[in-house]
């Protein structure tokens, strides 16, 4: 029999109604500060998935048993960041209104903004754990305030002190180091994973929203990014990282960011998205 050509991540073929997280893109790239090319990470990750097989051996559990939906990608304006973050910002809502787990494809870092501010429209007590290279926290990026350069500030901003933990962390220019030290206003995990279990088990139940910029990997690993940073984390690192958040942690919305699969021509990066995707959404579901 003939059949409609939708094409959704790997397994993700439940229906709005009964599924419990939705996926979808942003292809969005327009303020990346160095290479660009992560506006083709979200196609690239549903497109590449189906070389990954739905079962997963780390959970021993099938992403087909999962109730997932895939709302493709938002149609997204490129330049000025307002009316993209406006229309991500309406999407999460919208699936958290639904009582669903939004689960935002980059696109670059700059899209998490946008569904930040959504999630914590929902949960006022909103905490934010943000895996990276990158610090994220200038105030300002040649000037332009909106930049993925800038994005963990902008959700400081709108979450304020105490909220924010980020970790592997390894680059960033000495005032944002400076602006972190102390912990007064977010905590900084420099290089690894180190005290993450003392960090979920002090949010407790409180709502999460997990940000994964996939440049925390190892460039030998992950070189198909905008902003590649030596001296990243593993793949075992990184995913277990994202079982204990996952397990330990009331996860409401998360994203993946940072990919730009043409810079990778052999695609080993974008399977490692896709598999960091896949492990995720089995581990929520
Ligand atoms: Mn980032
Ligand atoms: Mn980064």
């Amino acid at each position: 029999m003939l059949s409609r050509n939708v094409e959704t991540f790997l397994g993700c073929d439940a229906g709005y109604t009964e599924s419990k997280i939705v996926l979808f893109g942003a292809p969005f790239d327009s303020t990346t500060s160095f290479r660009p090319g992560a506006r083709f990470g979200s196609r690239a990750i549903r497109q590449e998935s189906y070389g990954l097989e739905t079962y997963s051996p780390y959970l021993d559990r099938d992403l087909a048993d999962c109730a997932v939906f895939d709302s493709g990608d938002l149609d997204l304006p490129f330049g000025d960041p307002g009316e993209p973050l406006r229309l991500i910002n309406e999407r999460t809502a919208t699936i958290l209104r639904d009582d669903k787990i939004p689960f935002l494809l980059g696109g670059e870092h700059l899209v998490t903004l946008g569904a930040v501010h959504a999630a914590s429209a929902r949960h006022p007590d909103l905490h934010l754990i943000h895996f990276d290279a990158h610090a994220d926290l200038r105030d300002q990026y040649l000037d332009v305030h909106l930049s993925h350069a800038c994005v963990i500030r902008r959700c400081w901003e709108r979450l304020g002190d105490g909220r924010i933990s980020q970790f592997g962390i390894r680059s960033g220019d000495r005032s944002e180091f400076a602006w972190a030290r102390g912990g007064q206003h977010v905590r900084t995990r420099m290089f690894d994973f180190d005290g993450l279990a003392h960090t979920l088990k002090s949010i407790g139940k409180k709502p999460v929203y997990l940000t994964v910029d996939l440049d925390v990997l190892d460039p030998s690993i992950f070189p198909g990014t905008g902003t590649p940073e030596a001296g990243g984390v593993s793949f075992a690192e990184l995913l277990n990282a994202l079982f204990l958040v996952i397990s330990q942690a009331n996860v409401v919305a998360c994203d993946v960011t940072e990919l730009a699969p043409g810079l990778d021509i052999s695609g080993v990066s974008t399977a490692v998205a896709c598999k960091v995707v896949r492990e995720m959404l089995v581990a929520l579901g």
